[in-house]
């Protein structure tokens, strides 16, 4: 048994039933398909059709966008859900890219897309690394050219989450000098779009039922009023200014894994017979266990207390940095010491801590390196 953890300020009974039925749904619909779609590598975008109008998709939007105007509590119950059954992130690079247009966005930019994202009409991605850059986004080179009404995109982007499934892209580009003043972000609607192209879907080492692509712009023409805010070179602000909120996206599926990977070491662990007694019965065994224990509790709690900070709005920008490397580094060893306890079978893929294992690695590269998270707290000190 896990300890109790106090119920958090934020967790009332709404958002407790809410839980329950994300996680039921997750379970039935979602969960029956994910060996299919690790096999293909992605998830069709038309699953995320039904998960938006029932209303999992974005919650906390207002209600004239199609949302339910609740707290950003109820995405990452979502988050957390996703993440307990193994469900890869893409739901959340969606989440982010709507979160653009929202806090940026023009009142005609929010009513065009918004409610055709919290439904899943609309299924989207947030493209800003490139071959050339990644954690040095400022120096980022895919141009955005303005001719007219409209803006010419021509470059690439790689490693992009929903890049060869979503219909809807926040792209970062140049439209003004070197620097991070030259950033701004587009929306681009790729269906059927001349000069958009989608490379290879990447081979990754884990989450292999999340795409994850490079894509082309050549000459790509989108209307001038597809420019999130009305005023060019806001994009590297704008991509500052979320950073709070999109780093508790990695930190919540963080707690999760880790109470995933400790519940099923524990099943295991009492069931595994060796030396006349079970694997359990070992004191490495329950030491190592214990220690896990301990880094879920305090991981879940740290994770709850940012929530809190997230609803009340105070959540500071290093608080989330520190959730996001440290929850994440938490994950890797702990998910790390669980595979150990599993012996041969913790190498095999068919096994879910394998799976755990592989998956994990990333969480501390993506979504802004550790290093870079390291780096941003210790400016602040
Ligand atoms: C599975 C996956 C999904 C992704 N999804 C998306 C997506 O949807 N959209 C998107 O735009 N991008 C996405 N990315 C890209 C991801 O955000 C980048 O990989 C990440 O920002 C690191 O950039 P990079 O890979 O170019 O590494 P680099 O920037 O080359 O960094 C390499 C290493 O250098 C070190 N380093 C970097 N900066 C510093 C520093 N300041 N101080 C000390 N050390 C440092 C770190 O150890 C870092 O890991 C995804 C990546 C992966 C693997």
């Amino acid at each position: 048994m896990m300890p109790r953890l106090y119920r958090h300020a934020w967790m009332d009974n709404d958002i407790e039933s809410f839980r329950d039925q994300v996680r039921r749904y997750v379970r039935a619909e979602l969960v029956p398909h994910l060996d299919v779609w690790r096999r293909q590598g992605f998830i069709p975008r038309e699953v995320w059709r039904p998960f938006g109008e029932i209303g999992y998709l974005l919650p906390e939007l207002p209600e004239a966008y199609g949302g339910a105007e609740v707290s950003l509590a109820w995405q990452m119950v979502v988050q957390d859900e996703l993440a307990k059954a193994e469900v890869p992130a893409n739901s959340a690079v969606h989440t982010i890219a709507a979160h653009y247009i929202l806090d940026y966005g023009t009142e005609e930019q929010k009513q065009r897309w918004l409610s055709k994202l919290a439904s899943g009409e609309h299924l989207a991605g947030i493209a800003m690394t490139e071959p050339g850059c990644g954690s040095d986004l400022k120096s980022l080179r895919t141009r955005a050219r303005r001719d007219g009404d409209s803006y010419v995109i021509d470059g690439a982007k790689t490693f992009i989450t929903n890049g060869f499934t979503a219909s809807l892209l926040v792209v970062a580009c140049r439209t003004g000098d070197a620097g991070s003043k030259g950033v701004s972000l587009l929306v681009v609607e790729t269906e059927n779009l001349p000069g958009f192209r989608v490379g290879r879907r990447l081979e990754k080492i884990g989450q292999h039922a999340s795409d994850t692509a490079e894509i082309f712009f050549d000459g790509v023409r989108v209307p001038a009023r597809n420019l999130i805010g009305e005023v060019e070179g806001q994009g590297f602000v704008q991509l500052m200014s979320q950073l709070a909120y999109e780093r508790m996206l990695l930190a919540v599926p963080a707690a999760a894994v880790i109470e995933l990977a400790l519940e099923l070491t524990l099943d295991y662990a009492k069931q595994r017979k060796m030396f006349d007694q079970t694997l359990f019965d070992f004191q490495n065994t329950k030491f190592k266990l214990a220690e896990v224990a301990t880094m879920a509790h305090v991981v879940r709690t740290f994770v709850n207390d940012c929530i809190q900070r997230l609803v009340d709005g105070t959540l500071d920008p290093q608080a989330a940095y520190m959730a996001k490397w440290w929850c994440s580094e938490q994950q890797c060893k702990a998910v790390d010491e669980c595979l150990q306890m599993f012996g041969g079978y913790g190498y095999m893929a068919e096994y879910p801590i394998a799976r755990l294992y592989t998956d994990a690695r990333v969480q501390r590269i993506y979504g802004g390196a550790n290093e870079v998270m390291k780096d941003l707290i210790a400016r602040a000190l």
